[in-house]
Parts: C-alpha cells; sequence; structure tokens
C-alpha cells in the first residue's frame, strides 16, 4: 500500500508543538476521514473472555506472573449472550478479545462461539449476523484458519513496535518480534481483514521509530490500526517512571492517529479506550483527530475489573446500556454518528477483500 507521506514529514508532523500548526493538522485528518472513510463511526463492542494468558508482556496487568490479579473465563452462555447484546444494540459488530492461549480446549472454545454468535445474530438488520474481530494473539496458520471458517472475519494483532530492539525490551526473550510479524502475515493468508497496532510514548521511542510503524502499516498492506498511549501498569514490570507524562502523552497519541490518517487514508482507525484512561474525552478528541471506530465495552461487569492490561482503564463500573448512550453522545460531539447495525469495514478492506464469509 502506498505511503501518501514521506519518512521526513511523517517525523515533522509528529514533533509538532505549536498550537495552531496542531490543530491544522487535526483539521486535515478529520476532513480527510470524512472524504475517504465517511461520517460514521462504528461500534465494536469488546467481549473480554478471559484474563487466563500464557505469556508474560512486561508492560500488561495480566501477564502470567502477576499473582495478584484474580483470573477468570466466561463460559460460552456469558460470550454469547454479551455478543448477542452487541447485536440488538446495533452495534453491528464484537471483539473477542483474551489472553493469550493455544490449547485445544480454548481453540474449540472460540471457534463454537463464533459460529454460535453469527448463526444467532442473524436478522433483517443484520442479513450476515454479527460482524466479529478476534484479538487472542499469535496463533498457528491452523488456528486462524479454523476461526475464519468458524464466521470471524478481522483479527487484531498488534505488534506494538516495528523496532526490533524495542520490541526486545517490552517482551521476554521467548517472545520474538519476527514470529510476531509472521503471525501478522498469516492472518492475511487465512484471509482475514488484518488489523495491527503500536503502543505510543514508549520508554526509548523516538519519532522515527514512530514513522516506521505507520510504513509498517503500509508495507504489511493492513485494514485496521488500534494503537494507543503507552500506560504504566502495576502488574507489569516496568517502572512507573518510564511513562511520558500525560499531557505531551496524549498529545502525541492524538498526532499519531491523524498522521496515520493522512499517511494511510483508508484505513479505519480506532478511538482507542487507553485514551480516555490519559483524560475523560479522550476517545471523542481521537475522533476528532480521525479514528473512526470505537470499543465499547460489553464484558459483564462483574470480572471487567479484572481485565486490566494498565492502570486506570476507564468504564469500569458502567452497564453495557449506559456506555451505548454515553458513547452515542461522545460520537455526537465529535460531530460525528454512529454506523448503527454496519459492519464498517474499511474502504482498504472492502476493496481489496470481498466478504465471503456465511454464517454456519
Ligand atoms: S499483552 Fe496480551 S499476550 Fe501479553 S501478557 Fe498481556 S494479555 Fe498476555
Amino acid at each position: 500500500m502506498t505511503i501518501a507521506l514521506s519518512h521526513a514529514e511523517i517525523v515533522r508532523l509528529l514533533g509538532l508543538t505549536d498550537p495552531a500548526a496542531i490543530e491544522e493538522l487535526r483539521r486535515s485528518a478529520y476532513d480527510l476521514t470524512t472524504e475517504t472513510v465517511g461520517n460514521a463511526v462504528h461500534y465494536r463492542g469488546i467481549v473480554e473472555l478471559s484474563n487466563r494468558c500464557a505469556l508474560d508482556c512486561y508492560y500488561c496487568g495480566i501477564r502470567r506472573s502477576n499473582r495478584e490479579v484474580e483470573r477468570y473465563g466466561l463460559d460460552r452462555d456469558e460470550v454469547i449472550e454479551a455478543a448477542l447484546f452487541c447485536a440488538e444494540a446495533g452495534y453491528g459488530s464484537c471483539v473477542l478479545q483474551a489472553g493469550e492461549r493455544r490449547d485445544e480446549a480454548f481453540i474449540a472454545f472460540v471457534e463454537e462461539c463464533v459460529a454460535e454468535i453469527r448463526a444467532r445474530s442473524l436478522s433483517e438488520r443484520l442479513p450476515q449476523g454479527l460482524g466479529i474481530t478476534l484479538s487472542l494473539g499469535e496463533q498457528s496458520l491452523e488456528t486462524y484458519r479454523r476461526w475464519r471458517d468458524a464466521g470471524a472475519h478481522r483479527y487484531l494483532l498488534r505488534i506494538e513496535t516495528s523496532n526490533p530492539a524495542l520490541f526486545a525490551t517490552l517482551h521476554p526473550p521467548a517472545q520474538h518480534f519476527e514470529t510476531r510479524v509472521r503471525a501478522v502475515d498469516d492472518l492475511r493468508t487465512a484471509g482475514f481483514q488484518v488489523g495491527t497496532g503500536v503502543m505510543i510514548g514508549l520508554p526509548g521511542q523516538t519519532l522515527d521509530d514512530l514513522a516506521a510503524d505507520i510504513a509498517f502499516y503500509g508495507q504489511r498492506d493492513i485494514d485496521m490500526i488500534g494503537m494507543g498511549p503507552y500506560l504504566h501498569s502495576q502488574g507489569g514490570s516496568m517502572p512507573a517512571s518510564a511513562m511520558m507524562a500525560r499531557e505531551p502523552l496524549l498529545a502525541l497519541g492524538l498526532k499519531m492517529i491523524a498522521v496515520t490518517r493522512l499517511a494511510l487514508p483508508t484505513l479505519n482507525i480506532a478511538a482507542t479506550t487507553a485514551l480516555q484512561a490519559l483524560v475523560e474525552d479522550g476517545r471523542e478528541r481521537g475522533i476528532t483527530y480521525g479514528a473512526n471506530v470505537t470499543m465499547p465495552n460489553v464484558t459483564p461487569r462483574g470480572v471487567r475489573r479484572n481485565y486490566q492490561l494498565y492502570d486506570g482503564k476507564p468504564c469500569l463500573d458502567e452497564g453495557s446500556l449506559e456506555c451505548r448512550g454515553c458513547l452515542e453522545r461522545r460520537v455526537i460531539a465529535s460531530g460525528r454518528r454512529v454506523g448503527w447495525d454496519e459492519w464498517g469495514d474499511s474502504p482498504h478492506a472492502r476493496r481489496r477483500l470481498p466478504i465471503t464469509v456465511t454464517a454456519k
């Protein structure tokens, strides 16, 4: 995919500090979003189906070696109920997210949930059923194929950074950058629309690194982006002092959204919850900087507190219906409308990949 900006221009834009210049960047990105992906913001209701994870990423609050967190796994009925809430609420799509597990019991559980959600969400409003995105980490190509065949059609696998040396500072030696990239490529082979993303403001990260991240999105022909500020987690092993100050971190996160939009205009870009952890209206701001997707949490409230990848995660106590109303107000305040009952695939993905998913 051709990137519309040079590396030097991306670095310059990410480094802007003059408020008028930043406002010009924001306005350009917002207007281009209207032109290329439209005026709608699409919802993906997140179901955090389990916080059990076999991996140990240093920055993460639910990593394997954090003994302080209470582990949970939703049962099949709870997952289906949360997903069907999305269909009934008009969200159009859900995301099934969990810590990383590669055992057969987990793979089969996800496969069954996906097939059942697609079949049971068919309706006049959703003639293809609910759109299903998975965010379940690195898996084998065979597993990706099983989940794709079951009816999921998008997959989010973040690379966290495109700089292999920086990646190595965030993960134990057993987790390799090359393996992560291969898994991203396998998702394409399996027929998924592919999403990835990075953390912004990592200790040791430069603007050149972030510009290279945007280049990575283009080189890998990525369809959707879920990136957000690096936030400290008490359950992780990285020092709190490694996190950037909140204000410049928010500014950098927003500039990254705007510049990614200008560089790769037809992608879906999420206004992630991590932005709202920094400032109450963080998601609205993300939308005004060029994001067009947001992810309300539909995980049952009883376990939501136990799925915190970083500290200060918002919306832990709101019920799913409260979230629906609150988020709609936020979207409208950003000058957009909600794309109710739409899958909202990115124009980039629609051009390349006719949707051939059928509910089983
Ligand atoms: S970031 Fe994901 S894979 Fe890494 S420890 Fe956390 S839940 Fe597990």
